[in-house]
């Protein structure tokens, strides 16, 4: 079968590989649809820890082609999305319930094979079922749907609550439907493209903004601004120094700041505590996806979330390297690998 690995820092090659064998509690997955993340990009770089060669592609749905021995409760040719983060359920962060803090946290298409071949192997555990109907292209968007659902729970948003989401890529575009779906009343999406800001209005959000243009804590926070005195919570999904400067200042008195964004490791930026300690400030950090999967892959299948606008192209396993190699292009949004034939 074919596969995209990832060779060493910099190389990324579509092989032929020999089709994995599933050991007695793994399913072998035919790979319908695989996203492309950001976090393929950091791999390629070097910027993100991983054990080459591996196969990249953590995002993927696809159907049961066959099961291990020791599986029962799943048919061949169910329809399922994986949940790529594997904890190991044993060490002091397990086994208090913070399986996403695991210290010996192992990844589908991060440290083991992925989803960028024709199959992949998914621990049972792993698996989520979905619709058999449901278009595997909407099936890819689980898993980071899982990651924004996440921060979203961690926030606290709930019925009549402001909030503003900083970054209008898909994590910014499907946080602010999931403020929304939470029964956020004013969802503010503050992003430079203007065709991010469109397609967040059609997603829900209720004022966009071009964070270029002006200072966007005046536009939101000042006497006359959409939220004099700041919003509810601000979740930051861009990942860089600037809006991680501007959440805790667009932030009300008693509000939530959610890092979602991935800053480059050892990288800093300023912060007041003062600022934090007299507004009683929560800055919390979302990371991954514990138990929400299957809440998730449900929402998926629900229609509740509009995925087919969040999708900019899909592509062959051999054009995907490409498209891992080079930054998003403008408009982009999210880019899905179709291994069968794009
Ligand atoms: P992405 O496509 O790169 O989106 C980030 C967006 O931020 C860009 O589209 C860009 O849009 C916007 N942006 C950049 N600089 C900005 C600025 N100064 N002000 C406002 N917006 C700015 O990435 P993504 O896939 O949506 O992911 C977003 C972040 O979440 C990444 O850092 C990713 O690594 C992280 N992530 C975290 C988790 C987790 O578990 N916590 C899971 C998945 C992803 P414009 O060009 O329109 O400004
Ligand atoms: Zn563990």
């Amino acid at each position: 079968m074919k596969a995209l690995r990832l060779e060493g820092i910099g190389r990324l090659s579509v092989v032929e590989v020999e089709k994995p064998l599933p050991g007695p509690q793994d399913l072998l997955v035919r790979v319908e649809a695989c996203g492309i993340c950001g976090t393929d990009r950091h791999l390629l770089h070097g910027e993100f820890p991983s054990k080459p060669p591996v196969t990249l592609g953590h995002e993927f749905c696809g159907i049961v082609e066959a099961i291990g021995s020791e599986v029962s409760d799943i048919a061949i040719g169910a329809r399922i999305t994986g949940d790529p983060n594997i904890a190991c359920g044993a060490c002091p962060q397990c086994s208090t319930g913070r399986v996403n803090l695991c210290r010996n946290l192992r990844a589908i298409g991060i440290h083991r094979d992925g989803g960028f071949a024709d199959y992949v192997l998914v621990p049972r555990k792993q698996a989520f079922e979905l619709p058999r109907a449901l278009d595997p292209v909407r099936g890819a968007f689980c898993e980071p749907l899982a990651c924004c659902l996440h921060g979203v729970d961690m926030s606290g948003i709930r019925a009549g609550s402001s909030v503003i989401v900083l970054g209008g890529g898909v994590i910014g575009l499907l946080v602010v439907q999931l403020a929304r779906l939470a029964g956020a009343t004013t969802v503010i999406l503050s992003t430079r493209q203007a065709v991010k800001r469109r397609l967040a209005e059609e997603l829900g959000a209720t004022a966009t903004f071009d964070p270029s243009s002006a200072d966007i804590v005046e536009f939101v926070t000042g006497d006359s601004g959409l939220v004099p005195g700041g919003v509810d919570v601000v979740i930051e999904c861009a990942g860089v120094a600037e809006t991680v400067r501007q959440a805790t200042r667009l932030a009300k008195a008693g509000g939530t700041v959610v890092i979602l964004g991935v800053m480059p490791q050892g990288e800093t930026v300023e912060i007041e505590p003062f600022d934090i300690l007299f507004r009683e400030l929560r800055v919390l950090g979302s990371f991954i996806n514990p138990f929400v999967h299957r809440r998730a892959a449900d929402l998926v299948a629900s229609g509740a979330i509009e995925i087919d606008k969040l999708i900019s192209r899909r592509v062959t396993l051999d054009e995907a390297a490409g498209v891992i190699a080079h930054p998003p292009a403008a408009g982009e949004v999210k880019i899905l690998v179709i291994p069968g034939g794009a």
